[in-house]
């Protein structure tokens, strides 16, 4: 899972947006009252996103007039109708990632709800947010929000939407009832003791995927399916692995079913999770969606369980490039986050890509990790030029992202490079690999340092994301807003001395 930064997506009218949509189910509902899911990106982010899609049928099919809204085309007011956000009973806020906590503080004043919960009135519609950065450390938003569900929401449903029905009548009848909800925390009444994070055992009894097509979403038409949640390796870098733990794969004839309806409406099948390449069917479902003609997409897949076989059939299905995580040049580095693969795999990875006929190659990195020394930098671009002369007709593009240490993994309390020192790395790297040719995207290191202070940080910064917003959201304006709270964004280069997500627990 890669962190997408800032608001993305062409401005374009709300009648754009729905006329180019598809539905592939019936939502109904309205005899509840209405409810609006916010994703706090752009339209073409949030449509993308499957926490959006989940949301929206959940509430719809709980009864819920579900409307939608993102930053555009009108921030603060639903897509379907124009509606100003204050006029729903029930907002429910999916948050992918933390960045996106300034668009929400942004979105909610557009919207004529005041952002911090202290401020609204009894009338006001209940707030309730989920997503795996909230599920990490629901502290940053406790101030913003009155309710905050920590985990996988499926099986707890319905006693939450029950509760939740309750809302457009008697709003602490509804916080009152929500709260007795397994995984949701009051942020006006902490616990005293880590509230365990909800996960879904049956797999196969919730399958999720895309509720409607667009060609306005990033995956543009592509039907999105979840094909499994979890992942089995254990990256001490990695969030996701934290969050979504056990592994789960769902079963290859429960995919086939949920993906075979789609396939009258699109033929661009986007396979979405974190362990892909480990599903033990992965191979077989691929044949089957290939020969029914399927166009298959896949995210990152894992350079030690890539099969040849995949990556042609990825190949004959319309791919046309791969992207893989190496995540660091060394082996030695590699093994210590994690990543157990040699440099010989990465190579065979890049010639297997090239002689199925893909013609590109994606690969991330990170830098700012624990142990990392100068030569672990260069050897990144010693690996490309080693991919380079093994795999010629490759284009290779490299993405080059600062460590953001994340609560609840092992590297949570390292100390993050100061900002002028990460760019003098990014930079020589980036050098180096230009004069090869590669094309390189590089992650903004103060970006990384908001991410990380977001990730980190307590009931502190939710004043901080609100000033900020008003601001306008930029860099200077989250240093601004820290600086009237007394805070620096360099004070969240270490790990707090009492880390606030220890009031989840995540089970893992
Ligand atoms: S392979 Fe590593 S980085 Fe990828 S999801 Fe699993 S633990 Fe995270």
């Amino acid at each position: 899972m890669r962190q997408r930064a800032g608001r993305q997506g062409a401005s374009r009218s709300a009648a754009d947006y729905l006329s180019s949509e598809r539905y592939l189910q019936a939502l109904t509902g309205g005899e509840v009252g209405r409810a609006a899911v916010l994703y706090p990106n752009s339209y073409a982010v949030g449509m993308s996103s499957l926490a959006t899609h989940t949301l929206w049928r959940l509430l719809a099919e709980a009864g819920w007039q579900t409307h939608r809204a993102f930053l555009d085309p009108e921030p603060g007011h639903s897509l379907e109708t124009g509606w100003p956000l204050s006029s729903y009973h029930l907002l429910a806020c999916t948050c992918s990632f933390e960045l996106d906590y300034l668009h929400l503080a942004a979105l909610l004043e557009a919207g004529g709800i005041p952002p911090l919960r202290r401020e609204r009135s009894a009338e006001a519609p209940l707030l309730i947010a989920g997503g795996p950065g909230v599920t990490a450390n629901p502290l940053p938003l406790a101030t913003l929000f009155d309710l905050i569900f920590l985990g996988e929401v499926e099986e707890v449903w319905p006693r939450l939407a029950a509760a939740l029905r309750q809302a457009p009548h008697s709003r602490v009848a509804a916080l009152e009832a929500a709260a007795e909800v397994p995984g949701i925390l009051r942020p006006d009444q902490l616990p005293s003791a880590p509230l365990p994070r909800q996960r879904l055992r049956e797999v196969d009894a919730y399958p999720t995927a895309s509720v409607a097509l667009t060609p306005k979403a990033q995956f543009s038409d592509m039907f999105l399916v979840e094909i499994g949640r979890g992942c089995p390796h254990t990256c001490r870098f990695c969030l996701a692995r934290e969050i979504f733990s056990p592994f789960r794969p769902r079963s290859e004839p429960v995919l086939l079913r949920t993906i075979r309806p789609a396939l009258e409406a699109t033929r661009r099948v986007g396979l979405v999770g974190a362990a892909l390449s480990d599903h033990p069917r992965l191979l077989e479902l691929c044949e089957t969606l290939v020969a029914e003609g399927a166009q298959l997409s896949t995210s990152s897949l894992r350079v030690d369980k890539l099969q040849p076989q995949l990556l042609e059939l990825l190949a004959s299905s319309g791919a046309r490039s791969v992207t893989l995580a190496p995540e660091a040049g060394t082996e030695k580095l590699r093994a210590s986050l994690g990543k157990r693969f040699t440099d010989e795999q990465v190579l065979a990875a890049a010639e297997a890509a090239q002689a199925v006929g893909l013609r590109g190659l994606k690969l991330y990195f990170m830098l700012g990790l624990p142990e990392e020394t100068e030569a672990d930098r260069a050897a990144i671009g010693q690996l490309m030029a080693e991919i380079h002369c093994r795999a010629p007709r490759l284009r290779l593009e490299a993405a080059l992202s600062p460590l953001v240490p994340k609560p609840h993994t092992p590297w949570a309390e390292h100390q993050m490079a100061p900002v002028a020192k990460m760019r003098a790395w990014q930079s020589a790297v980036q050098r180096d690999l230009r004069r090869q040719g590669v094309r390189v995207t590089v992650g903004s290191a103060r970006w990384a340092l908001v991410q990380a202070a977001f990730s980190r940080g307590g009931e502190e910064l939710g004043p901080v994301l609100v000033a900020a917003a008003r601001r306008g959201g930029s860099l200077p304006a989250v240093r601004a807003a820290l600086k009237e709270a007394g805070l620096r964004l360099e004070d969240y280069l270490a790990p707090p001395a009492e880390a606030p997500w220890k009031i989840v627990d995540l089970g893992a």
